[in-house]
């Protein structure tokens, strides 16, 4: 294989991105954000690394979930806080009900980018570029707003810090605290109408909580309960952004992608011989993959051999986005496969990009049953071949927006106008994504 440098993808064939008509302001910003501090630091991302380790061999739970894109204009704490609390509200459950550690990455600080499937989008007879996400282009549909502008990822990197920062302060600084994050749960558990359903597993937590405290074990002297570790994630799609945030770690003398601790490459851009694969094949952070309901089992071994050569177990998750319908049929021979052939990965469930549907009022959305059930599927299919359901990928958000229907709240067709708010794919809101995690939780029990 030819020699790798983080800008060796520049050679091959690349999809999915936008064509910068001035290459000179181009170059400008990516010299000026290689000049940049990175974002992350290559000894965190390693620790991620040797705890997704533990996962492929059994051991531990992946949770990574935020918003399908992050947008510039609704960049404030709030929205920040309000996700975090939620990831934080969700792993509490995972753990306790699966008596093992729960690894929180959320898809924040740098999920900027989004592919499209088509190029141009028309309305009303007019045609302009697509929105690809806000660090290349803006969401309005003006020829001024569409046209791609390499500023934005200037933009992109200062929101990324920001974003970072908080989630930094938040983890550290009392926010992550174990007792008070049990007690939103249950003041989500009151309020629900599902409340019987998820009642018992709150007050077990809330229970043993209370022993420990009873035992001495506080968060005055036992740091575990008050602060946490929250690592960051996004699709690398624009790859002139990530190499110009791609750095040799001095430690190591290795390639890290510094622009988060785990990145992965979307269902559309992982042709084995394209510019994604060259990129990420040279970077050593934990990657991910989605793995959609086409994947072959041959292409699949050759993919991981091509993005894990050394077999190293928490090198490579494979996302899975089968849908629903179409999970039994896809996924079982794809572990089977894997697993006799012995490759080392994790496999982590994206249970809503093979499930988004236009709903009679028009609106892109997701229904909260059909994403329990490609879960429960993905539970029941690794169960059968002996391999390890080791995650969840969602699309959510802390806020009570109203982008998926059903859930304890029958969130209707028509109830989608009422906030809809999402720029790009519909979220799981924050009722419907903690009610995930309290069914998800009866299956890491069995
Ligand atoms: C996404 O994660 O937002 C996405 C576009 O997923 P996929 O690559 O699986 O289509
Ligand atoms: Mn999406």
């Amino acid at each position: 294989m030819s020699h790798w440098q983080p800008d060796s993808w520049r050679s091959k064939p690349i999809l999915q991105q936008p064509t910068y008509e001035d290459k000179q302001h181009l170059k400008q910003v990516e010299d000026t954000l290689g000049g940049y501090p990175p974002l992350v630091f290559a000894a965190e991302t390693r620790a991620l690394y040797k705890q997704l380790g533990d996962v492929a061999e059994g051991k531990g739970f992946l949770l990574q979930g935020g918003d399908c894109a992050e947008s510039f204009d609704e960049f404030n704490a709030p929205k920040i806080r309000d996700t975090f609390k939620v990831i934080l509200q969700m792993a509490i459950v995972l753990t306790y009900a699966g008596r093992c550690p729960v690894i929180k990455v959320a898809r924040m600080a740098g999920q900027y980018a989004k592919p499209r499937s088509g190029d141009f989008e028309t309305i009303d007879g007019v045609s302009l570029p697509s929105y690809r996400g806000d660090i290349i282009n803006s969401f309005e549909f003006t020829e001024a707003s569409r046209r791609p502008d390499p500023q934005r990822m200037i933009e992109a990197y200062h929101r990324g810090a920001s974003t970072l920062n908080l989630l930094r302060a938040f983890a550290q600084g009392g926010l992550a605290d174990l007792h008070e994050v049990n007690r939103w749960n249950m003041a989500f558990v009151e309020n629900n109408p599902l409340k019987d359903r998820y009642h018992d597993l709150a007050t077990r937590i809330q229970d043993s909580l209370e022993f420990m405290k009873v035992m001495g074990i506080n968060s005055t002297n036992t740091p575990t309960l008050h602060e946490t570790s929250l690592y960051t994630s996004h699709e690398a799609l624009l790859l002139n952004y990530e190499q110009a945030l791609t750095r040799v770690d001095t430690l190591t003398g290795n390639w890290y992608n510094c622009s988060a601790h785990m990145l992965w490459i979307g269902e559309r851009t992982r042709q084995l011989d394209h510019a994604h694969l060259e990129f990420f094949r040279g970077i050593h952070n934990p990657i991910g993959v989605k793995v959609g309901p086409t994947m072959q089992e041959d292409e699949l071994i050759q993919l991981i051999d091509a993005l894990n050569p050394n077999n190293d177990a928490g090198r490579l998750t494979l996302i899975t986005r089968m849908g629903a319908d179409k999970l039994e049929h896809n996924l079982p021979k794809l572990l089977r496969r894997v697993k006799q052939e012995g490759r080392k990965v994790v496999w982590s469930s994206d249970p809503m990009h093979g499930n988004t549907f236009k709903a009679s009022s028009g609106y892109k959305t997701r229904n909260f049953d059909a994403i329990l059930r490609e879960i429960q599927q993905f539970f029941a299919a690794h169960k059968s071949e002996g391999t390890h359901a080791g995650g969840i990928h969602l699309e959510m958000t802390g806020q009570h927006v109203t982008e998926c229907t059903g859930g304890a709240y029958k969130i209707s067709d028509d109830d989608l106008a009422l906030a809809y708010k999402t720029q790009c794919d519909p979220r799981l809101n924050a009722d419907q994504v903690l009610e995930m995690a309290f069914l998800v939780a009866d299956h890491l029990r069995d």
